[in-house]
């Protein structure tokens, strides 16, 4: 007879604990919350198999397994549990160890695991934007905060766009992009690990799945609709999807914002009738789309800040990934802001060094991402494009 060896991982098993984890002891295995979670078909339930794997340290267990990238953190489980294990908190420090060893190098995914990690996540940014300004203010005769003779600030007078901001933003870009895409193909590997694909459901190649879970799931957000059922979540997953919703918009804008200036900018070399020159003036529409992008931005980040404090605080807490990645955004979004009020006042030295704190967070908010949350964004497409495949709409 064919033997079965569990082997328990105990790194694994603390760094859960770490991750926010600490209440999986208290499963006693009811199966409340799989009978309670909305989104869990009844032939494919969870998650109380991922609190047995994550309670006996299976690492390999969860590393594979689809559940915990499908699950939307609504709480629902955790409103039931009647032992407080807290099993919406354990599947959520599962998906944050599990990033940790699906992208490389492990070393950063280690530092954003910890609020210890973060000055050095901090300093690396800081450092690179320190020397390029350094190196600026050298072609200004030492001058670190020049304004033109009409009293009018340009950044890039210090942080000059064809030879700092673009090759650096391009680099990091692609890298994140590179480490990300290999982090999505080890993680769909994971999902079938005989190598093998059967699909069950429609027979839609998986371009045509990934196209529609980015318009129903990401862009229009249809997914909280499943989230209504349970005593709390109603109220909850409604300002949940609001401001998720709101913050995807505001993205939408500021990537088509900066797609439109790059090309009009290095378009603009090779055919001058589409040329845009920065700064742009504060009625131009591209201008215009740029603050609302901004406008929706800090809104849709305050909604979720709000509710991350005010709401469900019995029973389901944020954890510091939570807490990372709407830091970092808030910096993104307040530096940006704060140094067009600057600029358009003329102090030269708040307007660039807010501005330089600015490239700093949206270094960080690019080069981190396939370790933050936002990174979840990725691996949640992966896995519903996986289920869709198995005719599961996940
Ligand atoms: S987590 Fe709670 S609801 Fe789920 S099986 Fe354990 S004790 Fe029951
Ligand atoms: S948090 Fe919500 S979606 Fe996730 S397992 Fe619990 S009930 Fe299901």
């Amino acid at each position: 007879m064919a033997q079965c060896t569990l082997k328990p991982d105990i790194d694994f098993s603390r760094k859960l604990l770490e991750a926010g984890g600490d209440s999986l002891k208290k499963c006693y295995q009811c199966a409340t919350c799989a009978v309670a979670c909305p989104m869990a078909p009844a032939n494919a339930p969870y998650p109380r198999k991922e609190m047995v794997w994550a309670s006996w340290g299976l690492k390999d267990n969860l590393k594979n397994d689809v559940d915990i990238w499908l699950c939307h953190n609504c709480g629902n489980c955790s409103d039931l549990c009647p032992r407080g294990a807290n099993p919406a908190d354990v599947m959520s420090a599962a998906r944050n160890v599990v990033y940790q060893d699906l992208v490389a190098p492990k070393a950063v995914g280690s530092l954003m695991s910890k609020p210890s990690g973060l000055p050095i996540l901090f300093a690396i940014p800081a450092l690179l934007w320190l020397l390029v300004w350094w190196i600026r203010a050298g072609f200004n005769n030492g001058n670190w905060f020049p304004t033109r003779a009409d009293g009018s600030i340009v950044f890039g007078d210090i942080f000059y766009g064809d030879y700092t901001i673009d090759p650096i933003f391009m680099l990091t870009f692609f890298a994140a992009l590179f480490i990300i895409g290999r982090g999505a193909y080890k993680l769909w590997q994971a999902f079938k690990p005989e190598g093998s694909v059967a699909v069950i459901g429609p027979k839609k190649c998986w371009l045509c799945h990934l196209w529609d879970v980015l318009v129903e799931e990401i862009i229009f957000a249809n997914h909280f609709d499943d989230c209504q059922d349970g005593p709390k979540t109603g109220q909850i997953t409604h300002s949940r999807r609001v401001g998720h919703t709101i913050l995807v918009w505001a993205f939408c804008l500021l990537a088509f914002v900066t797609a439109v200036v790059a090309l009009g900018h290095w378009g603009g070399k090779v055919i001058p009738a589409i040329e845009i020159t920065t700064p742009l003036k504060p009625l131009n529409i591209i201008k215009l789309i740029a603050n609302l992008g901004a406008f929706l931005l800090v809104g849709g980040l305050a909604i979720l800040t709000f509710r991350r404090i005010f709401e469900k605080q019995d029973t389901h807490k944020s954890n510091y990934y939570d807490w990372y990645l709407l830091g970092v955004i808030w910096a993104v979004a307040l530096t940006g802001v704060f140094a067009q009020i600057f600029r358009l006042a003329q102090t030269a030295e708040c307007a660039f060094f807010i501005y330089y704190l600015h490239l700093v967070f949206v270094w960080m908010l690019f080069a981190y991402l396939p370790w933050s949350k936002l990174g979840h964004l990725v691996y949640r497409t992966v896995a519903l494009v996986y289920v869709r495949m198995y005719g599961r709409k996940g």
